[in-house]
């Protein structure tokens, strides 16, 4: 796949317009994991938008979202950063080999509170 059917693609698993953010930043004003994103989640919807591929894929933030939803509940625009921010984080482990992820690709600490059966779990369903 070309840069321009990777961005089609994440836009198509997204499944939101990006193109409707107002760039309020009130999404990332409202996620709990902000401190830990090296991308914030408005920063995710804007990258796509703009066609950013290269700051989408290098980030690592993708692997800090809770999936919590606050972000969509609280964009004013129906815009939804989590389903951006799963759709290159699916992205990113699809483009590994053998359609895995290598463990050194996970950060060594995600998060001291988060439950080791979360992330063995996660570790078995990105390496089928
Ligand atoms: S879904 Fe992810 S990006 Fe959105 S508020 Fe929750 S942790 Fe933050
Ligand atoms: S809250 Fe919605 S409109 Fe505002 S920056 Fe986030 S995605 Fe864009």
């Amino acid at each position: 796949m070309n840069k321009q059917d990777i961005l089609d693609n994440i836009k198509l698993l997204s499944g939101t317009d990006v193109k409707k953010c107002m760039k309020c930043g009130k999404c990332s004003g409202r996620c709990p994991a902000y401190k830990e994103m090296d991308v914030k989640p408005h920063q995710f919807v804007n990258y796509l938008a703009e066609g950013k591929l290269d700051k989408l894929m290098e980030s690592k933030a993708f692997w800090y979202c809770l999936s919590c939803m606050a972000c969509v509940e609280r964009c004013p625009r129906g815009v939804a950063p989590q389903g951006v921010i799963e759709a290159v984080r699916s992205t990113f482990v699809r483009m590994q080999d053998n359609n895995g992820v290598k463990a050194e690709d996970i950060p060594p600490i995600v998060d001291e509170t988060v439950p080791q059966q979360l992330l063995v779990s996660a570790y078995r369903k990105y390496n089928k």
